[in-house]
C-alpha cells in the first residue's frame, strides 16, 4: 500500500518535505492555513512565501550557505531547483523574484500527482503517523498549545539571541582563558587550569569609547505585530544597548563585570571584562555572554569590534530579538528530526531551531525523505557531521539545551580538515570539497535518499 505522510506547515520546510516525500513514493497530505488564516508577516497565500529579504545568501562553495544549497541539490532540492529558474542579480548571493518564486512553487506541489494540499488551519496534532510539523516561527497560536503537552515548557515563542563568533577570527593575544574565581560552569566538572570562558580585558578608557559608541548605534526596529505584544519584553531578557541606556557604569558591573578575573599580561583586575562563551563542543565558535541585542547588523559589527581582541571578528550569526516559535531540539530529537519520545512524529523547518529559508528547507526535504524511509521501515538518513546539513543537525541536537539558541549555516559548525590549509579560503574550499564527497558517499549508501533521482513519476 502507498504510504502517506501528513505534513502541516506549506512554507519552506513543509514543502520541501511533500515533494521529497511524494517524489520518493508516498502520497502527502499537506495542510497550510494560509489565505483562510494567515501569519502576522504573510501576505498571500502562496506557499513558500518569503516574509522579508529576497535573499537565499550566498551560492558560493567556499562559504557554508553555498555548500548547503549544492547540499540540497543533490539530494532534489524543490526550493532551489525553483529558486535558479527566478533568480534577480545579486552578486555572489542566490536571490530570488519573489512572487513568481513562490507561485512557482505552490504549482509544482499542487499539480503533483502524489499531494494532496488541504487550506486549513490545524488546531490539534492528529494521530496520523508519519506527521511532520513544519508551521515555522509563527506557528498558530492553537497549534502551539497542541503541542505544550508533546514538549511542556521546551518551546520558546522569542528570540534573544547573543551574537556568535569564529575562534579562527579572534586575536588570542589580547584575549585570556579564564572562569570566574577559577570555577568551572558545569558544577560536576572540576576546573580547568584554563577556565571555560574566553575574556577580552578593557581599560577604562577602552570600556569609555566602546559605551560610547553602543550608546549610540543604530536599532533595528521591532516589527508592528511585535511591538504589539506586551509580553516581549517581560519574556526576553535586556538588550546590552538598553542596559547601556540606564548609565554609564551598568554594563560594567553587569554582563561586563570584572570581578573573579585577572589579566596575566597585566597581572591586575581589567576595568571591564567581555566574556566569551563556547557555542559549540569543538570550540570553533564563542557566544558573547550577555551580549543579546537589536543594533542593527552593520552596526553590531562597527561597534563589537572595538573590543580588545575582537578587532576582526568573523559573525557567524548576529545578535537579534524578535518572536521565534521553536523546540529545545537538544532535549527533543534525534539526528532524523524525529521527536525521541513520539515515534513517526518529525519536526522540520524554523521551529527545530535553525534559521533562515534555506537552512529551514534542507531540513524539510530531511524530514520527507525520513519520513518516507521510516514508512519503509528503513533507517533514517541522517548526513555525515562533515556536511554542513550534518553539522547543523549536530548543533540542533547536541548543544546543551539550557544554551540553545537558533543557528543558521556557517563553517564554524564543521570539524576541522585534518590538515587544515593556512589560507582561510583554502580552509573552507577543503571543507566544501570534503561535505559534498562525504554526502555522495553517504547518499549511496542509503537508497533511496536523493529524490530526484527515485523519482516515482
Ligand atoms: C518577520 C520575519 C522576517 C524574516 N526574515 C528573514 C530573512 O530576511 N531571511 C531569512 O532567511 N529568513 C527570514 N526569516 C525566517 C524565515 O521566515 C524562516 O526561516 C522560514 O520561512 C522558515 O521556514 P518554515 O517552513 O519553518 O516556516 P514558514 O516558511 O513560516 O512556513 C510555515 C507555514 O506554516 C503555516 N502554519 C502555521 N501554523 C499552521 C497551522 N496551525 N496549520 C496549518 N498551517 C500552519 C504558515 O502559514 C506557514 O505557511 C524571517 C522570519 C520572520 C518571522
Amino acid at each position: 500500500m502507498q504510504p502517506t505522510v501528513t505534513i502541516i506547515g506549506g512554507g519552506f520546510a513543509g514543502t520541501e518535505a511533500a515533494w521529497a516525500a511524494a517524489n520518493l513514493g508516498s502520497r502527502v497530505l499537506l495542510y497550510e492555513m494560509r489565505p483562510h488564516r494567515s501569519t502576522p508577516v504573510h501576505r498571500t497565500g502562496d506557499l513558500a512565501e518569503l516574509v522579508c529579504s529576497n535573499s537565499f545568501k550566498s551560492n558560493r562553495l567556499t562559504n557554508a550557505s553555498g555548500v548547503l544549497k549544492e547540499e540540497m541539490r543533490r539530494l532534489g532540492s524543490l526550493v532551489l531547483a525553483v529558486a535558479e529558474r527566478y533568480p534577480v542579480p545579486a552578486g555572489e548571493a542566490l536571490a530570488v523574484d519573489r512572487q513568481p518564486f513562490a507561485r512557482a512553487i505552490t504549482d509544482a506541489v499542487t499539480n503533483h500527482p502524489n499531494i494532496t494540499l488541504i487550506r486549513e488551519e490545524m488546531t490539534a496534532l492528529p494521530s496520523d503517523r508519519p506527521l511532520i510539523v513544519a508551521t515555522g516561527p509563527l506557528t498558530s497560536d492553537a497549534l502551539a498549545a497542541a503541542l505544550k503537552p508533546l514538549i511542556g515548557d521546551a518551546l520558546h515563542f522569542y528570540d534573544a539571541v547573543a551574537p556568535t563568533i569564529t575562534q579562527d577570527s579572534l586575536d588570542m593575544s589580547r584575549i585570556f582563558r579564564a572562569s570566574r574565581f577559577n570555577k568551572t560552569a558545569d558544577p560536576d566538572r572540576a576546573a580547568t587550569a584554563d577556565g571555560d570562558y574566553l575574556n577580552c580585558p578593557m581599560s577604562k578608557e577602552e570600556y569609555e569609547r566602546f559605551y560610547h559608541e553602543l550608546l549610540n548605534a543604530e536599532k533595528a526596529e521591532l516589527h508592528e505585530f511585535e511591538r504589539e505584544d506586551k509580553t516581549i519584553y517581560f519574556e526576553m531578557c535586556l538588550p546590552i544597548e538598553e542596559l547601556a541606556a540606564r548609565g554609564p557604569k551598568t554594563c560594567a558591573y553587569g554582563p561586563m563585570k570584572p570581578i573573579g578575573l585577572r589579566d596575566p599580561i597585566t597581572g591586575r583586575r581589567p576595568y571591564a571584562v567581555v566574556q566569551l562563551r563556547p557555542d559549540n563542543l569543538e570550540g570553533t565558535l564563542w557566544g558573547m555572554v550577555g551580549f543579546q541585542t537589536r543594533l542593527k547588523w552593520g552596526e553590531q559589527q562597527r561597534v563589537f569590534r572595538l573590543i580588545p581582541g575582537l578587532e576582526n571578528a568573523e559573525f557567524v550569526r548576529y545578535g537579534v530579538m524578535h518572536r521565534n516559535t521553536y523546540i529545545c531540539s537538544p532535549r527533543l530529537l534525534d539526528k532524523g528530526l524525529m521527536m525521541k519520545s513520539q515515534p513517526g512524529l518529525f519536526m522540520a523547518g524554523q521551529i527545530t531551531g535553525v534559521e533562515g529559508y534555506i537552512e529551514s528547507a534542507a531540513t524539510g526535504l530531511l524530514a520527507g525523505i525520513n519520513a518516507h524511509r521510516w514508512c519503509k521501515r528503513l533507517p533514517p538518513f541522517i548526513p555525515p557531521r562533515e556536511t554542513v546539513l550534518g553539522s547543523l543537525l549536530a548543533y540542533i541536537t547536541e548543544t546543551s539545551p539550557e544554551r540553545f539558541a537558533p543557528m543558521n549555516a556557517n563553517f564554524g559548525l564543521l570539524p576541522e580538515p585534518l590538515e587544515p590549509a593556512r589560507d582561510k579560503r583554502e580552509r573552507a574550499r577543503q571543507k566544501s570539497d570534503r561535505a559534498i564527497n562525504a554526502l555522495e558517499r553517504a547518499i549511496d549508501a542509503a537508497k533511496p535518499t536523493r529524490v530526484e533521482i527515485d523519482s516515482n513519476h
